[in-house]
């Protein structure tokens, strides 16, 4: 193939900034940033699921406390107006009797109530305390969540930058090379993938280090001093 000397040396920096181009890609794909950000949110949704549930419980727990409250409130009057009567019925042994049980009752009553209230203001208490913890979780993970994006935008960003610069000085090199070198130059990139252009070592492809064997040496040199190996197909440089 014909090639100026020039153009191969261009072709040789391209290459170089390419492969940079590529681990510069490598770095920004694999920025741990990306999982822990995925991972922050994922705690977070499991944290705001709990203390939905937690916030929920709390609410029934504070409606039982209501209707405990005010069905013991109704019974203070009651017991209330049954000692009036109570004191009414001095004498009337029947009527005190039968006030005295009822009186009885009432209180057995509100003994059980306050047993339920006890136990439920416990659990209203450690409702609170997880609904607390499942707080603190959250602004911990929002804390982590933000750094980690805050640190991608940073160190991604830079990342991104440094690419475009790359790709600019790779396009402006690119530019003073003769067009047809330039396909045959992507082409092979594109194919490999990384290494398109290499040296030929005496019998051998400098990238894909493969022997070649005298007939087709003898044919490749006949290209100088551009060819492309028999093997891999990169495009090699005859001295
Ligand atoms: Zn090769």
């Amino acid at each position: 193939m014909e090639a100026k000397r020039d153009d191969l040396t261009r072709l040789l920096q391209v290459q170089d900034i390419d492969l940079e181009i590529l681990h510069q890609k490598k770095e920004f794909d694999e920025l741990p940033q990306r999982e822990q950000i995925v991972s922050a949110r994922q705690r977070k949704e499991a944290i705001e699921e709990k203390r939905a549930k937690v916030a929920t419980l709390k609410k029934e727990i504070e409606r039982k406390i209501a209707r405990v409250g005010d069905e013991d409130a109704s019974l203070v009057k009651k017991q209330q107006g049954v000692q009036a009567a109570l004191d009414a019925a001095k004498g009337d042994y029947r009527n005190v009797e039968a006030r005295s049980k009822e009186l009885a009752g009432i209180m057995k009553r509100r003994e059980t109530l306050e047993g339920d209230m006890n136990r439920l203001t416990e659990e209203l208490s450690k409702a609170e305390v997880v609904l607390g913890q499942a707080e603190r979780a959250l602004s911990d993970v929002a804390a982590q969540e933000e750094e980690a994006v805050s640190s991608f935008q940073q160190i991604g960003g830079k990342l991104k930058k440094e690419m475009a610069d790359s790709q600019a000085r790779r396009d402006a090199i690119l530019a003073e090379v003769d067009p047809a070198l330039v396909r045959a130059y992507e082409k092979a990139a594109n194919r490999t993938g990384g290494v398109a252009i290499a040296y030929l070592q005496d019998n051998r492809c400098g990238a894909c280090r493969s022997l070649i064997e005298s007939g087709r040496l003898i044919e490749l040199r006949s290209q100088a001093p551009l060819g492309t190996c028999p093997h891999c197909k990169r495009l090699l440089i005859i001295e």
